[in-house]
């Protein structure tokens, strides 16, 4: 039975931190506003999304180009890109407490949600980092965080064609971190100063750009489900033009219905052939393509699907989250994960601690399957019960235990986590029955 609950946010940010997925960052010294921290669990379900990510868009794929470039650009690049005119939040500050808001996210610009208080002029605050490089004073140069991993592409894009020589239609896409000084950060993971996107910049000629749009959109819901987010959580918004971002001519959404309610997850913008142009005429150097077979030159435009993976990562585990009662009175947390990217794949014990034979079985079980299955977990504290609650609350699809009949017949037990029904399985057929 499952059941809905309550307080659902406030009980995934306490398992996050208990069992080790994310921790305020800093937090011995107070925490630093906007910045979180993944524990050993919460690293590893990243890097499973991140390598799902990879896999599904750039390896897995002919078309597409894998790119890791530098988080610091030159103000030339923001310049060109438009971002240190357009990249704009609209911010109101308090004139009683003096904190600050994002005017469009509170409900009256005319009295803090906080205090109460009279709000100022709205302004527009610009969420670039700036950096100064350099030690000697006359000498430094004014480089950017980059707001968006989008901006390496562009400037690669010349790059790739005199390496490759890719046919359009094509892209270039990376993973990486992403920079913006968000007036006020809030909902856990949601909304950062520091974040890892992966984006694509997919080329095509003009006239394809709508048939492309369609064509992402559809794989982008492939994603959702290969990643174990609720597709009935998930919904298309159009954005009006109003609310686009100053490079696109059109914006669907991706939002999600958060524990704290329904916003973004992901955007698909036609960034048109803005970006390309304005590298070409600020840096002075072609990005035109040249297509071989017609001699025709011309700049490609733009189809861009952005996924925050923070923003996954917390979507994930709203998604994965159940409370459920096992029999009458009893309860369990169940992450319920894909198995691709759960954190812990199978976790492997003896069924008591002390009796030696049977950790040494349960040992040499663990090594044998940690070779073909790096994640996975030798868990020997508490009894049987307490371990399988554990190990739910990670999210773990297999836990293997070793018992006195292994040592008679070698085989084992088979827990699975979602239907919780065991299965004695032979351990030299145990690798095909944990199918990863
Ligand atoms: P919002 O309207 O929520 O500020 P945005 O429209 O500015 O977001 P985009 O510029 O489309 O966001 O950013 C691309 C993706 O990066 C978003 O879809 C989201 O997944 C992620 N993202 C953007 N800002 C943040 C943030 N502050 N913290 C975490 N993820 C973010």
């Amino acid at each position: 039975v499952e059941k809905t609950n309550d307080n659902k946010m406030e009980k995934i940010i306490s398992l996050a931190k208990r069992r080790g997925f994310v921790y305020p960052s800093s937090e011995i010294y107070g925490g630093l506003a906007g910045s979180f921290d993944y524990g050993p669990l919460g690293a590893e379900l990243m890097f499973n999304i991140k390598h799902l990510w990879w896999r599904t868009f750039v390896s897995g794929r002919e078309d597409m180009y894998g790119l890791a470039s530098s988080l610091m650009m030159p103000e030339a690049v923001w310049q060109a890109s438009g971002h240190l005119d357009g990249f704009t939040d609209p911010m109101v500050e308090c004139n009683k407490c003096k904190r600050r808001f994002r005017a469009d996210h509170i409900e009256s610009t005319k009295e803090c949600p906080e205090c109460k208080g009279e709000l100022g002029e709205e302004k527009t605050f610009n969420l670039m980092f700036p950096v100064e490089l350099g030690s000697t004073e006359g000498e430094t140069s004014r480089a950017y965080l980059r707001g968006e991993n989008a901006q390496g592409m562009f400037v690669n894009f010349k790059n790739i064609i005199d390496s490759f020589h890719p046919k359009l239609p094509f892209g270039i896409a990376q993973i990486g971190k992403s920079f913006r000084n968000e007036i006020s950060p809030r909902d856990f993971l949601f909304r950062v100063r520091e974040f890892d996107l992966a984006e694509f910049e997919y080329f095509v000629r003009e006239s394809d750009w709508e048939k492309t749009f369609e064509y992402w959109k559809e794989e982008m819901w492939k994603w959702v489900d290969a990643v174990g987010i609720n597709r009935e959580s998930v919904h298309e918004l159009e954005v009006p033009e109003n609310d686009r971002a100053h490079y696109s001519k059109r914006t669907v959404d991706f939002e999600f219905d958060y524990p704290f309610g329904r916003k973004e997850l992901y955007g698909l913008a036609y960034r048109t052939d803005h970006d390309l142009k304005a590298h070409m005429e600020h840096s002075k150097v072609s990005l035109e393509y040249l297509d071989d077979s017609t001699g025709e030159r011309f700049i490609p435009h733009v189809v861009e699907p952005t996924f925050g993976m923070g923003r996954t990562l917390l979507a994930v585990l709203v998604s994965a989250y159940t409370e459920e009662e096992v029999k009458e009175g009893e309860e369990r947390i169940v992450l319920k994960f894909k198995k691709a990217i759960a954190p812990v794949k199978v976790a492997i014990s003896p069924l008591l601690k002390n009796k030696e034979e049977l950790a040494k079985k349960a040992r040499e079980v663990f090594d044998m399957v940690r070779k073909e299955i790096p994640q996975i977990m030798y868990d020997d504290n508490g009894n049987i019960g307490k371990r399988y609650r554990r190990q739910d609350e990670i999210g773990t699809p297999y836990c293997v235990v070793i018992d006195f009949d292994t040592l008679e017949d070698d085989t084992v037990t088979v827990r699975d986590r979602d239907t919780m029904k065991q299965d004695r399985v032979k351990i030299d057929e145990l690798l095909g029955y944990l199918d990863f």
